[in-house]
């Protein structure tokens, strides 16, 4: 019998591998809530905690009043510079790509003069990551503030950090009072983006046995009302999303959640009412705060089998891993527009990377043709035939097709460094080499996805299989 059709599924929603994960033997799928199982419309949610974050500062006396949220200001995997008021993108060792300060990009002098001799180093407070899609209220409004700072026009002083720290202070609090949340709950629609699929694969998954977790840093009224209006609708007659999970655990306060042993509250009705939790978690139950340690306690699973999903690198992702070996999956939205246009470039890629070829051959007899006439001119070697006159008419031609050569390159190469976003580029690319994001991701994300439902298609069984990766002394096999 022919076994049925696989759907084919965009090369941007694929399930990516760094370490293999075999599904079969994770026995617990815990996920968070926020970007993960709720996907919101980052431009109308952020613009609304941006909006009113500035409408505090102005408040308090900022010129603010011409400010408006930009969505291509920055990116997730942005660093803040906070002793020098920058947002840099930095490499997988640290070294700083692309810098702006305030809203100005800096040329790359500047970048030199700032960055020669600093790496990143994301264990130092000067530094400050955008971990997730939330960050990006914070980073442009950060950017816009270091130019009032600079122009003098705010009222009191402020160096940069204690900057940062009164707009990430401003920030927080939008996240914290209860007017965001008011109205995001009153209007979902307008915010969260539906995805019946990430509903058939949570049925998908329980079905196959696994033991599903929702944990979450969110409040349980928000959670209560943000889940119903993300999967009710797209579950069985008679199911809510309540039925999905085994364990519900709001407030979590991630990462503290994973690296200590804070206690449990359980939420006794509808209206919230909380007590003290007595005795081991209770499958169905909803929890509040708690710890990872006392969930792989009560389970009975260890951190090996069970699988956590997140969109924030540092609190989902880095934390899980590194405390308890909790296999982790990124949720990282960004991928699909990443890989598509990766795709579009491919042709100039292609073309580029054959010009760099060309490149390289031609650097190679330049380097021989001076060396040649090094020893020429010092009078050292074996002996040559061809004259120096000779040998300097080389140099002089091939330095000329070499610049020839980089005024074809340099279009396409910056082409290549504007993907997705003119100033910043790719997410997970800082020029050739690997970004710091990307760095972060392959070494505590397991497997990385666009959105939870690409693991619909991938199954409950599937054996993801990391990649061999390549090295530079690879034999180069050339397309
Ligand atoms: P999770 O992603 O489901 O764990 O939930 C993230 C929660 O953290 C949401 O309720 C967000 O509103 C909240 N959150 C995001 N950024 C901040 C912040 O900067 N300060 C405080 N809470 C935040
Ligand atoms: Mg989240």
């Amino acid at each position: 019998m022919l076994s049925p059709a696989i759907p084919a599924v965009p090369p941007g929603r694929g399930v990516f591998c760094n370490r293999t994960l075999n599904l079969r033997s994770v026995r617990a799928i815990g996920y968070d809530m926020d970007y993960t199982l709720v996907d919101y419309r980052v431009d109308a949610f952020e613009r609304m905690v941006y909006a009113q974050a500035r409408d505090r500062l102005a408040s308090e006396g900022w010129p603010v009043g011409g400010f408006e949220f930009d969505g291509q200001m920055v990116t997730r995997g942005l660093v803040i510079d906070t002793e020098l008021g920058n947002l840099v993108k930095a490499n997988r060792f640290g070294f700083v790509k692309r810098a702006m300060h305030g809203t100005r990009m800096l040329d790359f002098a500047e970048q030199r003069e700032a960055y020669g001799q600093v790496l990143v180093d994301l264990s130092d407070s000067r530094w400050v990551f955008l971990n997730t899609l939330f960050s990006l209220s914070e980073g442009c409004l950060f950017a816009q503030a270091v130019d009032l700072l600079d122009r003098g026009a705010l009222p009191r002083p402020f160096d940069y950090s204690s900057l940062y720290r009164h707009v990430r202070a401003g920030v927080d609090a939008q996240h914290m009072e209860g007017h965001l949340k008011a109205e995001i709950a009153a209007a979902p629609e307008r915010y969260v983006v539906q995805d019946p699929e990430a509903a058939l694969a949570l049925l998908d998954q329980k079905a196959a046995g696994k033991k599903l977790l929702l944990i979450t840093n969110s409040e349980w009224s928000f959670t209560a009302k943000m889940m119903a209006h993300t999967y009710d609708r797209h579950l069985p007659t008679g199911m809510t999303w309540r039925h999905l999970f085994d364990l519900v655990i709001a407030a979590a306060r991630k990462p503290a959640f994973f690296t200590e042993q804070g206690p449990f509250f359980e939420v006794v009705d509808e209206a919230g009412l909380l007590r003290p939790m007595a005795g081991p978690l209770r499958i169905g139950g909803i929890y509040l705060g708690g710890s990872a340690a006392q969930v792989e306690k009560d389970l009975g699973i260890s951190g090996d089998e069970i699988l956590y999903v997140g969109d924030h690198m540092f609190g989902d992702v880095h934390v899980s891993k590194r405390t308890l070996r909790w296999r982790t999956a990124l949720v990282l939205r960004e991928l699909e527009a990443e890989v598509s246009a990766l795709e579009a470039y491919r042709p100039t890629e292609l073309r580029l990377m054959s010009l760099m070829r060309e490149k390289e051959a031609l650097e190679a007899r330049l380097s021989r043709a001076r060396l040649a006439l090094q020893r020429l001119h010092t009078g050292y070697g074996p002996a040559t035939r061809i004259d120096a006159a000779t040998l300097e008419a080389r140099v002089y031609d091939l330095r000329g097709q070499l610049l020839a050569l980089d005024a074809e390159i340099g279009p396409l190469a910056q082409a290549g460094g504007e993907l997705t976003n003119a100033r910043w580029g790719l997410l997970t690319r800082a020029g050739n080499d690997k970004s710091h994001l990307t760095r972060q991701i392959e070494r505590y994300a397991d497997i990385y996805t666009s959105r939870v439902s690409n693991l619909l298609h991938a199954t409950p069984f599937a054996y993801f299989r990391s990649p061999r990766g390549s090295l530079p002394h690879d034999p180069a096999f050339q397309d």
